[in-house]
């Protein structure tokens, strides 16, 4: 099951689920989606937020040693 965002050309949001995408293109080429504000048959899928801001960032490599800049600041450094 799939859970679309929808919007009427009323600017209208409301939620609908689908079993998979080719149900929600059969139901909305048969007009059977409906807005349930206004009753508005324009409905079409609203534009997902994009996803921004959650690419995730290369992590840190976490010091090998205690010292703050790592083993290359470190004085043993290549001993250890
Ligand atoms: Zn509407």
């Amino acid at each position: 099951m799939i859970l679309y965002t929808l919007r009427c050309s009323h600017d209208h949001h409301f939620e609908e689920w689908f079993s998979n995408s080719a149900d929600y293109d059969a139901k909305k080429d048969a007009a059977s989606l409906v807005c349930p504000e206004c009753g508005d048959k324009d409905v079409g899928k609203a534009i997902m937020a994009p996803n921004v801001g959650k690419s995730s960032a290369a992590p840190m490599p976490a010091p090998s040693c205690g010292t703050p800049m790592g083993c290359g600041g470190c004085p043993m450094a290549g001993q250890h």
